[in-house]
């Protein structure tokens, strides 16, 4: 079983001398991280024409932990970008327009966005990531002022004077240098670049963790996203854009190590217990390499900034998994941090109010989306999984405003932001 497999990225101390770096290039603003926070940058502030690199661990963008869901407001940016017709006519894609929960064989909703009004979107798009950063970067490279690293492992940040000056990174034959003006962290939710500048993550431990994996879906099984309860387990499925059930595995935190022992075996059972219909599929599951298992935790950044310096995305709050928000909350934070920074960035004058003005535009909706999905989780998750087929949603859930309330901030936020006209397509 892979524990979410980030690159490892030890820290280390020893600051290497300067003849032991191969190269040393300079660009504007150094983006370390390829998820879809730091490919969006990259590509408002390369067209731009902003000297822009984007740095990436891992030598592909292939990975299996990643959530593949992009909801209406990062669909939205996407459009304004002038990107979603050519993406969702060259990647495969499904759509789903409800959560709902699937109890002893009666269905329940639980949140629903086909009723939204003001958005072509009203649906959550279930869409490769890896082929999704893959566009995005494939449309940044049409800029010579845009360059991608790929293998680039960044290890150290060039301090001088208390002030970021960029990062020094493990690639091809050794120790490499990229100098900038900004560095942006959108490295995710285990951000070296964080650790590394002394910035800490206010963590609240989740009370549930979950395994993540697939199997194979009939063509004549419904699609959407369905929450399947069954005797104090849940599964969170959705049908991917190639054929296949996508499924969270939620349990107690705690619980981890007594499923491992119990076996891969006990583990398909469990699953047949839930879906008895997948009994012809759970072999599929051949052990516990085709597992992944993600510890939740949910947290975020006191502070995002230092001289020099920025956090977005993930690497600036950890969101739970509840509604499949990450990447959305992502992207806008790209948005927010292109549409504030691009003109000091041109003239080279980024400076701490400009970085301070975007963590005062998404922090405290960050926060706010953050309390929402711990509400939920308690009120939901958490009684469903200790009620098993006893559970019932709670009774303001059946009130159609609350239910378009959740939908709304799951997809958009309290305050959606737009790319600033001058710089849409
Ligand atoms: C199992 C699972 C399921 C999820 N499901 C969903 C979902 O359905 N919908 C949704 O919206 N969100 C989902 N999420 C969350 C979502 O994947 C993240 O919120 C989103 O990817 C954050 O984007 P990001 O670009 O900020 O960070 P990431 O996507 O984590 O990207 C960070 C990048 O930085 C790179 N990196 C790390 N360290 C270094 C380094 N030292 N040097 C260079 N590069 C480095 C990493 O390789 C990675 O490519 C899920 C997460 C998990 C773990």
């Amino acid at each position: 079983m892979s524990e979410s497999k980030e690159p490892t990225t030890k820290i280390v101390k020893e600051i290497p001398t300067p003849d032991t770096i191969l190269d040393v290039q300079q660009t504007t603003c150094c983006i370390v991280g390829g998820g879809p926070t730091g490919a969006v940058l990259a590509l408002i502030l390369a067209r731009q024409g902003i000297p822009v690199m984007l740095l990436e661990a891992h030598k592909t963008f292939e990975r299996d932990f990643r959530g593949d869901v992009v909801h209406g407001g990062g669909m939205e940016l996407l459009e304004q970008l002038g990107l979603t017709d050519r993406l969702l006519e060259q990647i495969p894609h499904s759509k789903a327009k409800a959560i709902q929960y699937i109890i002893d064989g009666k269905t329940i909703p639980f949140v629903d966005w086909s009723g939204l009004k003001g958005t072509r979107y009203p649906y959550m798009t279930i869409i490769s990531q890896v082929q999704l950063i893959q566009f995005l970067t494939a449309e940044a490279k049409r800029y010579p002022n845009f360059q991608l690293l790929m293998g680039a492992n960044v290890q150290q940040l060039i301090e001088e004077d208390g002030i970021i000056r960029g990062v020094r990174y493990r690639g091809s034959g050794g120790w490499h240098e990229v100098r900038s003006h900004l560095t942006v962290g959108a490295d995710g939710r285990f951000s070296p670049v964080r650790k590394l500048a002394g910035m800490e993550l206010m963590e609240t431990a989740a009370p549930l963790d979950v395994f993540w994996f697939r199997l194979p879906r009939h063509a004549d099984e419904p699609e959407g996203l369905f929450v399947r309860l069954g005797n104090k387990r849940f599964l969170v499925t959705y049908n991917t854009y190639d054929g296949n059930w996508q499924i969270g595995y939620y349990i107690l935190k705690g619980q981890y190590r007594e499923i491992q022992a119990a076996g891969i075996e006990a583990l398909r059972q469990s699953i047949v217990e839930v879906v008895p219909e997948w009994a012809d599929r759970v072999q599929h599951l051949e052990n516990w390499k085709d597992v992944s298992f993600l510890s939740i935790k949910v947290g975020r950044l006191d502070r995002w900034y230092r001289e020099g310096l920025l956090l977005i995305g993930d690497a600036a709050h950890v969101m739970l998994p509840m509604g499949g928000i990450g990447i959305n909350y992502g992207i806008q934070d790209a948005v927010v941090a292109a549409n504030i920074l691009i003109e000091p960035l041109k003239r080279g004058e980024v400076q701490l109010n400009h970085l301070a003005a975007v963590q005062r535009q998404r922090q405290w909706q960050i926060q706010f989306i953050q309390e929402l999905q711990y509400f939920m989780q308690r009120q939901v998750s958490v009684k469903a999984l200790q009620s098993g087929y006893a559970f019932k949603l709670p009774i303001y859930w059946g009130l159609p405003l609350w239910r378009d309330f959740i939908a709304r901030q799951l997809a958009f936020g309290v305050l959606p932001p737009n790319v600033k006209l001058a710089y849409r397509l």
